[in-house]
């Protein structure tokens, strides 16, 4: 072996699972990438990590989390959100821009930079608004490293200004001349503002007022108009949380007609349905709301037939107090996810509802490739050392006072468990193990790879 091509760290023994399959394999690694993946990699003298009888994994890139910053950090802040990925094997997390203030120009995009870029403990890529009236702001906060752009079409915390069809359309037209995704929530604002006025009037406050205000012909609505504008624009568009059948049965349809889209399902929209109002009230409010039984087991259809892109957390912290308001017009929309997205979905590949070279594709793989991380989501040469190792047979239950968030309210508390996070991994330095944050913030930001149009010349 020549000097450059001698590993750091070698991982043996353990079983790396890809997007499409899984084989026991050494990982090396340099410099926090990886160099080689194969047999008998240690190098006699030099440190090694003993991954047998593990899982490795890539890194998991979580495209939908609030991390609160700036303005609500009552709520959650960048470095306790990033310790919580970090515990949950997530590697890379995108964070949204309904802030306060909402990053809607490239100058709060600037600042939104400096205040959290020495505070993450993972890496970490920051969406821009596509707001009512700033499609001239796109390409400066592309050129500061955008993500993407989120589109709130239907209004969520922050109570931001939806912008009217024209508006959106701008903005599309900006983001692909650009080249990046717009990630939209797909839900048609002056419908939900009408139903839940009806249902205010009528003197509802009970959460199951929040699932019957927001009706799935309000997503589909949005889901085909966006998608109609997205290819008119020539954006590459994203939905986030789709949440009922009738709205993936409307993105078939358009993609049989040759629209392209890629679709995100939440953790939440899988595991919990209507009757866990009950339960939960208002801790389980959500944007689009908790569904019933049938479009939960449409949405789990829908992975199983590969219609489905994308698994994400939307996690999304309020503090205790605001998580148990009895009034649901009160009680705010969204509850923590990232560190239990990746336990909760091995749980569910040991119950055979899908594997876990899906939860690497859905959650790994697909959202590094959609949004242009060329290091991230595969476990191969030349790609960033994020690494999860990951024990499939540990049970254990979740438990709030055992996790990183600012405020640990969770709808999962007590759920049974099987399969845990051992170490985080993040390009080569360790960052998690056992239950315990490892070492200072050492996430950088990730930002898109351009791809060079093909009119664009050399
Ligand atoms: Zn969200």
């Amino acid at each position: 072996m020549s000097d450059n091509a001698t590993p750091d760290l070698v991982f043996t023994g353990g079983t790396v699972v890809s997007h499409d399959g899984r084989r026991r394999n050494d990982v090396a690694i340099r410099d926090g990438r990886i160099i080689a993946v194969g047999e008998d990699l240690a190098v006699e003298g030099l440190p090694t990590v003993d991954a047998t009888g593990l899982l490795v994994l890539p890194g998991l890139v979580d495209v939908h989390v609030h991390l609160r910053e700036p303005g609500m950090t009552e709520k959650e802040d960048f470095a306790s959100g990033t310790r919580a990925a970090a515990a949950g094997g997530v590697t890379t997390v995108v964070d949204m821009p309904n802030t306060s203030p909402p990053v809607a120009t490239a100058e709060r995009y600037r600042q939104k930079l400096d205040l959290v870029k020495e505070k993450a403990y993972v890496d970490f890529g920051l969406y821009g608004m596509l707001d009512h009236d700033n499609a001239d702001e796109i390409a400066g906060m592309a050129e500061l490293g955008a993500m993407g752009f989120k589109l709130f079409m239907g209004q969520t915390t922050g109570d931001n200004r939806c912008p009217n069809d024209a508006a959106i359309f701008r903005g599309l037209e900006a983001a692909a001349a650009a080249g990046l995704v717009v990630g939209v929530h797909a839900e048609n604002d002056h419908l939900l503002r009408m139903f839940g006025d009806r249902l205010r009037s009528s003197g509802r406050t009970d959460p199951r007022a929040h699932l019957e205000g927001r009706p799935a012909f309000v997503e589909v609505e949005a889901v085909t108009r966006i998608i109609t504008m997205a290819t008119e624009a020539k954006a590459k568009l994203h939905i986030h949380h789709l949440s009922t059948a009738d709205g993936l049965q409307r993105v078939r349809d358009l993609r049989a007609e040759g629209h392209r889209v890629s679709v995100e399902v939440l953790v939440g929209h899988l595991l919990l349905d209507d009757t866990a109002y009950d339960t939960y009230g208002n801790l389980i409010k959500l944007n689009p709301p908790i569904r019933p039984a049938a479009d939960v087991n449409a949405l789990w259809a829908g992975l199983g037939l590969g219609d489905i892109d994308v698994i994400a957390t939307d996690h999304a912290p309020h503090t205790a107090a605001e998580q148990a308001e009895q009034d649901v017009w009160k009680a705010y929309g969204g509850f923590i996810g990232v560190e239990t997205m990746l336990p909760l979905l091995l749980t569910a590949a040991a119950q055979g509802r899908l594997t876990v070279e899906d939860i690497v594709r859905l959650c790994s793989y697909t959202p590094a490739r959609k949004w242009s991380m060329a290091a991230k989501g595969q476990v191969a040469p030349g790609f960033d050392a994020d690494l999860v190792l990951v024990d499939p047979a540990t049970q254990a239950v979740v438990d709030g006072t055992s996790m990183h968030s600012k405020h640990n309210v969770t709808p999962y508390e007590g759920w049974a468990l099987t399969g845990a996070v051992v170490a985080t991994y993040l390009r080569g330095g360790l960052i998690y193990e056992k239950g315990a944050i490892i070492g200072n913030p050492a996430g950088r930001q990730v930002r898109p790879a351009r791809v060079p149009l093909a009119t664009a010349g050399a």
